[in-house]
């Protein structure tokens, strides 16, 4: 088996929607130009990362490409998180979750709910085989999943691990019990309206597997826990003309986006003693799913229209300093 840990612990992927139909009518451009399979450049400026996907990509070569190993990891103990940043349309909840039940259109998420049940049962197949004839040694892979709806408050417990009051959690036995609670939480999300986009989310939406494995007779355990995210749209207020309320927390999306750009960095420079996990909700959430022996693999979504190309530089910048 490779040694994961002996790669860089922080992925970034950078992955273009293609021209949807109202940029085709409205005459926008389509500004990327791909080099290799991990060069974008935009007006001539080229930006580097771990890799790009261009328009065609499939869910499935992404998926393969960058989330599959993770699971592996986390069923090996190790804790990850994935996840989407972008403005608003650029593809970050078709690359978490995509058409949910259709198998191409399926996204990372309902992708990893059935890569684990399959590794689990490959697992069970292979243990039987160890313990031939001995019944009590099956181990208990108990799975629990958490979904956190929006404005949730963070406490801590009595060693300061940062948890979320309030949210559901539930035990499930198929990808089915997942895609069920991918349904709910979508049904919970706060959704309020801008110019941008009708059914714009002004909220982050955090989905949590944790993985539990018990050895009934040697009480070994290993735990692992992924976070998938799919992050708000992360562009400037005055584009979406929201106000009061909705302006607030347009303020407050774009704190915790900056935290989190402010963490993902200082990590990746690795040397920093400091990072600053506190400074927001989310960060103090994530905080021991992020850097250090964790997995952090972040998806920067673009869209490719001329009409976008100052919030897509941005975007690709907010990538680059996790570089
Ligand atoms: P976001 O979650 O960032 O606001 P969405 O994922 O909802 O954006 O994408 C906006 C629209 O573009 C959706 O209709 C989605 O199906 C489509 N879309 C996004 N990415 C792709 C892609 N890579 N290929 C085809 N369609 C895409
Ligand atoms: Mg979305």
């Amino acid at each position: 088996m490779a040694d994961a840990s002996a790669e860089c612990n922080i992925k970034v992927l950078c992955r273009f929607r293609p021209l949807n139909q109202s940029e085709i009518i409205r005459g926008d451009k389509f500004i990327p130009l791909f080099q290799g399979d991990d060069t974008v450049s935009i007006a001539g400026k080229s930006y580097v990362f771990d890799r790009v996907f261009p328009t065609n990509t499939t869910q499935e070569q992404v998926y393969n490409t960058c989330a599959k190993q993770i699971v592996k990891d986390v069923l090996g103990g190790y804790n990850g998180t994935i996840f989407a940043y972008g403005q608003t349309s650029s593809g970050k909840t078709h690359t978490m979750e995509g058409k949910l039940h259709d198998p191409h259109g399926m996204g990372i998420i309902p992708r990893i709910a059935e890569d684990i049940f399959n590794h689990i049962f490959a697992m069970d197949e292979n243990l039987e085989f160890h313990i031939k004839g001995n019944h009590d040694i099956s181990p208990l892979l108990p799975l629990s999943l958490s979904v956190t709806k929006t404005n949730l408050a963070v406490h801590e417990d009595k060693n300061r691990v940062p948890y979320v009051k309030g949210c559901t959690e539930r035990f499930v036995s198929s990808p089915e019990e997942v895609m069920d609670i991918i349904d709910e939480g979508k049904a919970n999300r706060h959704v309020a309206v801008t110019n941008m986009n009708e059914h714009s989310s002004r909220s982050h939406s955090i989905f949590l597997i944790n993985i539990k494995q018990e050895h009934v007779e040697t009480e070994q355990k290993l735990c692992g826990k992924l976070y998938l995210v799919d992050l708000a749209g992360s562009e400037k207020v005055s584009k979406t003309g929201a106000e009061g309320a909705v302006l607030d927390e347009a303020k407050n999306i774009n704190k915790s986006l900056s935290s989190l750009g402010n963490v993902i960095s200082a990590l990746a420079e690795g040397t920093k003693t400091h990072v600053p996990y506190r400074d927001s909700k989310m960060t103090r959430i994530l905080q021991d799913s992020l850097g250090g022996n964790c997995r952090t693999t972040m998806f920067i979504c673009c869209s490719p229209s001329s009409y976008n190309d100052q919030e897509t530089k941005s975007t690709l910048m907010f990538g680059q300093r996790a570089k």
